[in-house]
């Protein structure tokens, strides 16, 4: 296969049926990838086996075929790969990168309340002690695996250097703090979704994530574990969010507006298409 400079990725999570919002971010991305000359891959975001279903897996290969949109075979399944993601959890736990976190959602909830005014709301924590640590673990009390800011700052000697460009705003200054300590692996779910996307697109050689303003704050995280991780940074653009009438934004739960129910309606791809952008 040739090696081309322009490789571009539409990630869903089979975890509803796609929507308007999904079916723009696929067209723009596709787009661009036709454009560029590029390569348009489509990956499987199914690392929640909880919440995933085969039903909406087999729903998104039927939207987009019909949506005209074309990707290479064979299709990166998350769920097929837990292997690259531990690898990666390894090598950050190895570098004391992570930490075990044993609060409850709610006593996360609490402690970012807390935080005093004008902090970011993300939570920042720490191990605890050896002792404890090893008491509630004994316990077999649940946890998670935090990445530490607090650690790599030290690691990388500040976040000075991470940047990344964001097409149409410019090079942006990663500030990691905006998300906090994110949790990289539960017990239930080996891997969460910030490392695994990190690992991904550094494997499937994505140069350009083209993806919604809504993960313009993942943005920042995954810059951080690119750095962490010795993996490249692709460029990234955040494209609009298309808004509902009502001005908020669709969700998987409104079922009038899935590209199937679109299409059972008689809307035409190319209708569709031409209602994305005038929107
Ligand atoms: N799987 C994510 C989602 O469905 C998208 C991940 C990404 O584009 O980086 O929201």
């Amino acid at each position: 296969m040739s090696q081309s400079a322009f490789v571009t990725r539409f990630a869903p999570s089979p975890t509803g049926w796609l929507h308007r919002g999904h079916a723009y971010s696929a067209l723009t991305a596709f787009s661009a990838a036709r454009e560029a000359g590029g390569r348009f891959l489509l990956r499987i975001e199914d690392i929640d086996t909880e919440r995933c279903r085969p039903h909406f897996e087999q729903g998104i290969y039927e939207d987009l075929a019909w949506l005209g949109v074309g990707w290479e075979t064979p299709v990166r399944r998350q769920s097929e790969h837990p292997q690259d993601y531990a690898a990666a959890l390894d090598k950050l736990r190895q570098g004391g990168l992570l930490y075990r976190c044993f609060r409850t959602r709610s006593e996360v909830l609490d402690e970012i309340a807390r935080a005093p005014h004008g902090r970011t709301r993300a939570f920042r924590g720490e191990p605890l002690a050896a002792a404890d640590e090893a008491k509630m673990i004994a316990e077999g009390r649940p946890f998670a695996w935090r990445l530490s800011l607090a650690a790599a700052e030290r690691v990388l000697g500040g976040f000075s250097s991470l940047w990344f460009e964001d097409r149409g705003v410019g090079p942006v200054a990663a500030d990691p703090a905006i998300t906090g300590d994110v949790i990289l692996a539960r017990k239930d779910v080996g891997v969460a979704y910030h490392l695994a996307v990190v690992v991904d697109d550094a494997l499937q050689g994505v140069t350009q994530v083209i993806r919604g303003q809504d993960l313009r704050e993942a943005t920042h995280t995954q810059r951080l574990l690119q750095a962490l991780l010795e993996l490249p940074t692709p460029i990234y653009q955040h494209h609009r969010l298309l808004l509902r009438p009502d001005g908020k934004r669709f969700a998987k739960r409104d079922a009038a507006e899935t590209l199937r129910e679109l299409r059972v309606r008689g809307v035409t791809p190319a209708e569709l298409r031409e209602a994305i952008e005038r929107q």
